[in-house]
C-alpha cells in the first residue's frame, strides 16, 4: 500500500476509535478506578525522573503560556526523536513540556527540598495527561502507569471525575492524531546535514525551528 493509502487507513481507523471513546461510559470506568484505588501521595515521582516526557498539543501549550506569562518555546521543546529529510532537516511529532535538569521546569519543590512536598506551578493549566496520571485508556481499555498512590481509598466524586477527564483524554488524543495526519506534509529521508533546522509536526501544521534545541 502506498504511503497515501496507509494514511487514508490510519485515519479511517482513527473516526471509528472516536466514535467508540465518545460512548465510553464515565460511570463504568468510575466503578473500575474504585476497585483498582488511588489517592495521590504527592510524592512528585511522575514529575520528575529521565522518564518523566510529558505530550502537550497546541492548545494546552497556549492555555500554559497564559497561565505561566511565557513564550512557546520557554514552555515546550521537540522530542529527540525523529528523522531528517534530504535538505538535512530534522523532522519530528508533538511538543513535549521543557523539563530542568530531570524534572518537569514546572515542578517545583518545597523550601525545604523534602520529597513529598512539591508543587505544580500550573496546576489549574497542567495537560490532560498529568491530570489523569496514572491513568490512560488504550481503545477503552484503562491502564496505569506506576505510582506509589495507586490502592489508595478513592471517593466516587473523585473517581468519577477522573473517569471523565481520561474520556475527555482519549476523545482528544484520537482527535490530536487525526488533525496531524490531515495535515501531515510527508518528505523524502535523507541524513543528518548542514541545515539543521527542526520542523515539529503538530495538529496545526508545520513549525519550523532553526535548531532542535
Ligand atoms: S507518582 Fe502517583 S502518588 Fe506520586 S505524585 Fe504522581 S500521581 Fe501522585
Ligand atoms: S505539568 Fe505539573 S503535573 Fe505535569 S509533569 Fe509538570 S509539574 Fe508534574
Amino acid at each position: 500500500m502506498s504511503r497515501e493509502g496507509q494514511r487514508a487507513e490510519q485515519i479511517r481507523q482513527l473516526y471509528a476509535d472516536l466514535r467508540a471513546a465518545e460512548g465510553l461510559s464515565a460511570d463504568v470506568l468510575s466503578r473500575r478506578i474504585q476497585e483498582i484505588g488511588f489517592r495521590c501521595l504527592r510524592c512528585g515521582e511522575c514529575c520528575t525522573g529521565e522518564d518523566n516526557s510529558v505530550v502537550v498539543f497546541p492548545f494546552e501549550v497556549r492555555r500554559i503560556l497564559a497561565a505561566a506569562g511565557l513564550q512557546w518555546l520557554e514552555a515546550v521543546e521537540p522530542p529527540k526523536e525523529g528523522e531528517w529529510d534530504r535538505n538535512g532537516c530534522f523532522h519530528t511529532l508533538e511538543w513535549r513540556l521543557k523539563k530542568e535538569g530531570a524534572s518537569c521546569k514546572f515542578y517545583s519543590r518545597s523550601v525545604c527540598g523534602m520529597k513529598g512536598d512539591g508543587v505544580c506551578r500550573i496546576y489549574g493549566s497542567r495537560p490532560l495527561i498529568c491530570s489523569t496520571y496514572p491513568f490512560y485508556l488504550d481503545r477503552g481499555v484503562l491502564h496505569f502507569s506506576e505510582c506509589r498512590g495507586l490502592g489508595g481509598e478513592v471517593e466516587p466524586d473523585t473517581a468519577k471525575k477522573m473517569a471523565e477527564r481520561l474520556i475527555l483524554r482519549q476523545v482528544t488524543e484520537i482527535r490530536e492524531a487525526i488533525a496531524l495526519l490531515e495535515k501531515y506534509e510527508d518528505f523524502e529521508r535523507g541524513e543528518a546535514g548542514e541545515d539543521g533546522r527542526c520542523i515539529v509536526h503538530d495538529s496545526e501544521g508545520e513549525h519550523c525551528l532553526p535548531s532542535r534545541s
